[in-house]
């Protein structure tokens, strides 16, 4: 807490992969904005992850995302998020919670960040009921095979997603009605 005991005065950083930002990611990122007077949604560069989507590409939807939300600006990061969280001066990582089972990791990375950044507290924000089931993995399981994502992201980069993710054999023609 601040010196008045609150949360505002706070810079928060809500890091995660967002391969791609679905609507999960997006309600997580508005509640961080209103909780807090400067959020950065931070893009882990992780080699090791294999992303489908480059992290320009991971930003550029992203900053469309959240075009709008005054007080949320979109970097990238790689290394430690400890170490990037002290090089910003955050005091606070942002991680949203969808069930049980990701409690376990979550918690372990926050005693971990805890203990490199002595500053940094994790904040969770339980998921809205509506996106518990949603992730970015689903989201390109259904993409893959020409199924319709629109109610899973960002309806200004929903088309995108498709066209780029879509195998050739699950593409639709623009007059087939069938599928
Ligand atoms: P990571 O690989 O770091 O978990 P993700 O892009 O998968 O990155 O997720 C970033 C953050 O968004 C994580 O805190 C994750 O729990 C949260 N998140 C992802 N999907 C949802 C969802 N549907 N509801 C709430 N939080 C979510």
């Amino acid at each position: 807490m601040n010196a008045a005991g609150s949360l505002r005065g706070r810079l928060a950083i809500c890091p995660g992969s967002f391969d791609p930002v679905t609507l999960g990611h997006l309600d997580i990122i508005r509640r961080a904005a209103k909780m807090f007077d400067q959020v950065i949604v931070a893009v882990l560069v992780n080699p090791g992850k294999n992303p489908s989507f480059t992290v320009e590409e991971r930003m550029d939807m992203l900053r469309r995302s959240v075009d709008g939300i005054g007080n949320v600006t979109v970097e990238c990061f790689d290394g430690l998020l400890a170490d990037y969280t002290r090089q910003k001066g955050a005091q606070v990582i942002v991680r949203g919670l969808r069930a049980v089972t990701d409690f376990e990791y979550e918690f372990q990375m926050a005693l971990a960040n805890r203990k490199m950044n002595g500053n940094i507290d994790t904040v969770f924000l339980t998921t809205s009921a509506e996106y518990m089931y949603l992730s970015s993995s689903m989201v390109k399981s259904i993409a893959c095979f020409g199924g319709d994502i629109s109610d899973f992201v960002p309806a200004c980069i929903c088309r995108e997603i498709s066209e780029r993710l879509c195998l050739p054999a699950y593409r639709r023609q623009p007059d087939d009605v069938s599928k």
